[in-house]
């Protein structure tokens, strides 16, 4: 085992957030370390490179903006990117800020161990070496843990199989090729519309179907992109007094008419504001006729159906929303049979994390494409040849799993982290997470999560989130070093308060509806607790109570 000299900082994963704590913590004198799985920066960008992989945040609020320079300089080719130019964004941030001099690529820290006698962190990574720093701030990822669900049979395929949360590097030809998928959530329904154009023919595995709707597939246009611009320092204040980290900055309206006027592929737009405030609408479906709430769905298309307040908080209204969307899909899809499986029935609009499509619905009327519905069969067994659902045996040359993450702890875990007195964050979580503000776990001081469990994490624009936590965790280093002190973790009962506050915001939203089985609540991996993860009180009243805690001298905090 060779030991490397001890730095401030240990830093775990290059993504957006690993790649921001190296340029924060450098700015406040600190010396950091980054180790990184990948053989490069980007994280989530890096490593989801399936086919129709994008954004479901407007990519000019998808963005940093701790440096004005770099908001200037960028330009978005699309209104919601597309994963190569995210991960284009990414290069270019490593690029200017002459980050992946701190990094260490191709590096998977295997345990994270507290050491009592010197006080900090050591780190083990998979090629032997040990490594030791005061502080280790874990930017491992809440999606990035690829799930493979462990169906009977699956190492026994021979043809090509993929994960789109670890697809290949280079081109993937399926041209002529019978390809299998398995799984609708996010990622299956981006990735079915573009394998149905490429296979010569598609099985789509669906154990759940989903309430999908359609992106804006606008391209940028240079008016809308340059009124950002001018006006970021806004938009940023902005998105920080709304409840999914993102602005209700609206170019003016006349670039706005002009766009859609001279843009024929222009479909129903998703509300510019993103997907988090599809939950925020002022108006209640059930205020509307039977009548009049049809003609909305018919006017303004299925994105109309997510803009009810009622929708998300009264199981009637939810009701109805619900039944015109399956209405809806038994319109699109040809095939009656196809269009009822593909009718989701056993939970409401507003339980899982919105999913946004290209093309989706009509994917199913093509020739080459054919559902699988799982509800009454599950995949028996994989073959080497195809997957076998009950009596049924699919041939096929490629199968595709698009089936999630173990999302939010996944990474925590994994790494084998170690505390105070040997005991194991694996112990600690055994029923669910356990953290304060989803920054740090009592019993592990100096270790620091970015957007953890119990923060707003997912629920909002993860850059405006990470953004918020780096400064927040590089501010806290140099409380500690100001005023002389070596360590800092939260007080038991302000963990305990903090997750009883996450649990209750949460009791009572279609996310934790009985009906409800979503990664949110850890139900996609078999015995996980079913806990919901992340804080559903919104990004505002969670920065103000991290702002709140510091002022009054970091309450809930012990230091040595
Ligand atoms: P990640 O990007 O996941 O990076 C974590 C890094 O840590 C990874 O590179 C990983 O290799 C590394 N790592 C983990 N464990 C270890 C270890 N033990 N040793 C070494 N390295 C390790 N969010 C949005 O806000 N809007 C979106 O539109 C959006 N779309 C998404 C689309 C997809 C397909 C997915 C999967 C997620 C999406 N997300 C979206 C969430 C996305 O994860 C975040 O926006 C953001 O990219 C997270 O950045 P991060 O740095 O926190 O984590
Ligand atoms: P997911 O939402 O967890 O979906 C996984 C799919 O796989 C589900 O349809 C699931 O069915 C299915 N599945 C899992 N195990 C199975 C099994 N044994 N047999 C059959 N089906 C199985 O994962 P994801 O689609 O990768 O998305 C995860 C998250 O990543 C998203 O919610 C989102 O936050 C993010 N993401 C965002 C975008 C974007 O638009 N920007 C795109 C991709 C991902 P069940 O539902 O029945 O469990």
């Amino acid at each position: 085992m060779r030991e490397s000299p001890p730095v401030d900082v240990i830093v775990v994963g290059a993504g957006f957030a690993g790649m921001y704590a190296i340029h924060r913590f450098r700015e406040l004198g600190l010396n950091v370390q980054v180790f990184e799985a990948g053989s490069d920066v980007g994280g989530t960008w890096y490593w989801n490179r399936y086919p129709g992989a994008r954004c479901d945040v407007p990519s000019l609020e998808y963005s940093f903006g701790f440096s004005e320079e770099l908001e200037q300089e960028w330009d978005w080719p699309e209104v919601f990117s597309a994963q190569p130019d995210i991960l284009r964004y990414a290069n270019h941030i490593a690029d200017k800020f002459k980050l992946r001099e701190h990094i260490t690529f191709n590096t998977r820290v295997i345990s994270v161990t507290w050491d009592e006698a010197t006080r900090g962190w050591e780190i083990t990574t998979d090629d032997n070496e040990t490594h030791r720093a005061p502080f280790c701030v874990m930017a491992t990822g809440c999606l990035s843990v690829p799930n493979k669900p462990g169906i009977p049979g699956a190492d026994t395929f021979a043809g090509l199989e993929l994960h789109t949360g670890l697809w290949p590097h280079e081109d993937v030809d399926l041209t002529g090729k019978r390809v299998g998928i398995i799984g609708t959530g996010s990622s299956g329904v981006q990735a079915i519309p573009e394998l149905a154009r490429q296979a010569e023919t598609l099985h789509v595995f669906q154990r759940t179907p989903v309430y999908t709707v359609p992106a804006n597939r606008k391209a940028m246009r240079d008016a809308v992109q340059q009124e950002f611009k001018d006006n970021y320092r806004a938009i940023r204040d902005m998105q920080q007094s709304n409840a999914g980290g993102v602005s209700n900055f609206r170019p003016v309206k006349s670039v706005q008419r002009a766009a859609a006027d001279t843009d024929p592929g222009a479909i129903a737009d998703v509300p510019p504001d993103g997907q988090p405030n599809f939950r925020g609408g002022n108006n209640n479906i059930k205020d509307l006729s039977p009548a009049e709430r049809r003609q909305r769905v018919i006017e303004r298309g299925l994105n109309e159906l997510l803009n009810f307040r009622d929708v998300y908080t009264d199981p009637e209204a939810n009701d109805i929303a619900n039944e015109l969307f399956r209405n809806a899909v038994r319109y699109m899809v040809k095939d009656p049979e196809t269009a009822e499986s593909l009718c989701p029935k056993d939970y409401g609009i507003g339980c899982k994390r919105q999913v946004l499509d290209r093309d989706y619905y009509d994917t199913f009327n093509r020739d080459n494409v054919t559902l699988v519905d799982l509800e009454q069969e599950s995949i028996r067994e994989i073959t080497p040849t195809g997957v076998q659902v009950g009596d049924e045996h699919y041939d096929l040359d490629v199968l595709v799993y698009a089936t999630g993450f173990d999302a939010m702890t996944g990474a925590l875990l994994k790494a084998n982290v170690s505390g105070r007195g040997g005991h194991t964050l694996n112990e600690k979580w055994e029923h669910g997470p356990v953290a304060y503000l989803g920054l740090q776990m009592q019993g592990f001081p100096n270790l620091f999560t970015v957007t953890g469990p119990g923060s707003p994490s997912v629920l909002c624009n993860m850059l405006v989130a990470i953004e918020q936590h780096v400064n927040w965790i590089g501010d806290a280093i140099t409380y500690l070093r100001d005023n002389g002190l070596a360590t800092m973790e939260p007080t038991a009962a302000a963990e305990t308060e903090w997750v009883a506050h996450v649990n209750e915001v949460a009791e009572g939203t279609m996310y934790t509806a009985p009906s409800c089985n979503s990664w949110y609540l850890g139900a996609n991996i078999p015995g996980k607790p079913r806990i919901f993860m992340p804080y559903v009180g919104g990004y505002p009243r969670y920065r103000e109570r991290c702002e709140q805690v510091v002022a009054n001298s970091y309450e809930g905090f012990q230091f040595t």
